[in-house]
């Protein structure tokens, strides 16, 4: 199993780029903010309303609730490649990550990082719509869906993720400029470090990330 690690800002396009990666690789997409989200759905726990709340100001949730998610799927994955989005987020993450891959003598082979201006990930994350039933993501102007609020996939009614409002859009940009960014460095001091051009055309962008994940 070769594991690869998608870096960019909230609104780079990573879950966009991931969802086309599943049709053209034998890979699993490990998304740690769908993987929360769904365990903190209905949060009729504390525990869940915490979750719950921590995501909707953008705020990172605790290392060790996230790194049991993403060991639960390192040990199950059976597919060639398994493909972290939204993991690591820190660099205490990102050491977690790689002991617990050195147990079994892996690493991280590619980390790909999708490079947008942040005025154009404003206009992304502001225009976001979500379907809460299947996940599938839709853009008010650049990725309508066929019928307006609706999903192609499934037909559920589309909403806007609480993080997506304009405030806490703000915050989770400040986060990952503090938090997540620094792994670029991280990661391109182990040469794996992949950058492309995360502005443009879905199906090339994808496929730029096909090739380097491949190489
Ligand atoms: P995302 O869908 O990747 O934008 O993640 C949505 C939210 O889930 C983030 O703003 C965080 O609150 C939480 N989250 C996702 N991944 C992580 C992670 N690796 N560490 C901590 N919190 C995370």
């Amino acid at each position: 199993m070769k594991i690869v690690v998608i870096l960019g800002a909230p609104g780079s396009g990573k879950g966009t780029v991931a969802a086309r990666l599943v049709k053209k690789l034998p890979l699993r997409h490990v998304s740690t903010g769908d993987l929360l989200r769904a365990a903190a759905k209905n949060a009729d726990t504390p525990a869940k309303k915490a979750v719950a709340e921590t995501m909707r100001k953008g705020e990172l949730v605790s290392d060790e609730i996230v790194g049991k998610l993403v060991v639960e799927q390192l040990s199950s994955c059976t597919e060639e490649y398994l493909l972290l989005d939204g993991y690591p987020r820190n660099e205490k993450q990102a050491a977690f990550l790689e002991a617990e891959l050195a147990k079994d003598g892996a690493k991280v082979a590619k980390a790909v990082w999708l490079d947008v201006p942040e005025d154009v990930l404003i206009g992304r994350l502001s225009g976001r719509r979500t379907c809460p039933k299947c996940g599938a993501g839709f853009h008010v102007e650049t990725m309508k869906p066929k019928v307006e609020g609706v999903c192609d996939a499934c037909g559920a009614a589309l909403v806007q993720r609480p993080d997506d409002q304009p405030a806490n859009v703000a915050n989770r940009l400040k986060v990952y400029a503090a938090q997540t960014a620094p792994l670029l460095s991280w990661y391109e001091g182990r040469g794996v470090l992949e950058k492309i051009n995360g502005v443009g055309d879905a199906d090339a962008i994808a496929s730029a990330v096909a090739a380097a994940i491949q190489a």
